[in-house]
């Protein structure tokens, strides 16, 4: 088991070289593109971009912390999440360049997606700037979950803590008491970007949550 979970963690680091070819791509048909830049509109589009990712990690979140399937690409990535509810101080002591490549995979998808995608389509100057941005923030998921964490457990140093408490203050990235909800009950505060869309999300769980319930009873009558 161990030894798949290393060979899993180096598979982690080539997904993360993939994302940075695919951004440059990306980057590169941004530059190169004869549309200009609508700021009026990009604001909005910027806020919705960084709604959708943390939309994605909190249903991301809800499925890891629930798999009990035998997917072997799937298994390392839910017992990380799973594991760091037992042990959250552990997650604070990973290097922060594991830490940075754990959303490396579904980054990877998202930049196929739009490397194809753009192939096909011609898209404004604003629309490939959000593919970037998706990008990027794709990629600081996990980061911005690690720094609710480390300030949680005071393992950064003074000044590092107070930057990140003020924009853990204005909500621009996970906010610790927010995210200790999280870890209080497990079934609440799934995002982990910057919890912009837990009250969907939470919806959605207690929504799920109640169907299954409901199907159960409904089979157990049946029989
Ligand atoms: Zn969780
Ligand atoms: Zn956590």
């Amino acid at each position: 088991m161990f030894s798949f979970l290393k060979r899993n963690d180096i598979v982690l680091y080539y997904y993360g070289v993939i994302d940075f070819v695919l951004f440059a791509m990306l980057f590169r048909r941004f530059v190169t593109t004869s549309t200009p830049l609508q700021y009026t509109e990009l604001s909005i589009e910027v806020i919705l971009v960084m709604y959708v990712v943390d939309l994605l990690s909190g249903i991301l979140h809800i499925f890891l912390d629930t798999y009990t399937g035998n997917n072997i690409y799937i298994i390392p990535h839910a017992i990380g999440f799973q594991k760091h509810h037992e042990d959250p101080h552990e997650f604070c002591t990973r290097a922060i360049h594991r830490v940075f490549v754990e959303p490396a995979l579904p980054t990877m998808v998202c930049g196929l997606l739009f490397l194809i995608d753009g192939s096909i389509f011609i898209y404004s100057a604003n629309y490939l700037l959000c593919q970037l941005l998706f990008m990027v923030c794709m990629l600081s998921v996990q980061l911005t979950h690690f720094q609710a964490h480390c300030i949680n457990h005071s393992t950064l140093n003074p000044l590092a803590t107070r930057v990140l408490l003020f924009f853990q203050n204005i909500r621009v990235i996970l906010n610790t008491k927010d995210h200790r909800k999280h870890h209080t009950t497990f079934d609440t505060n799934f995002c982990i970007f910057n919890g912009w869309a837990n009250p969907l999300v939470n919806w959605y769980y207690r929504w799920s949550r109640t169907t299954v319930l409901n199907k159960n009873m409904e089979d157990k009558a049946v029989l």
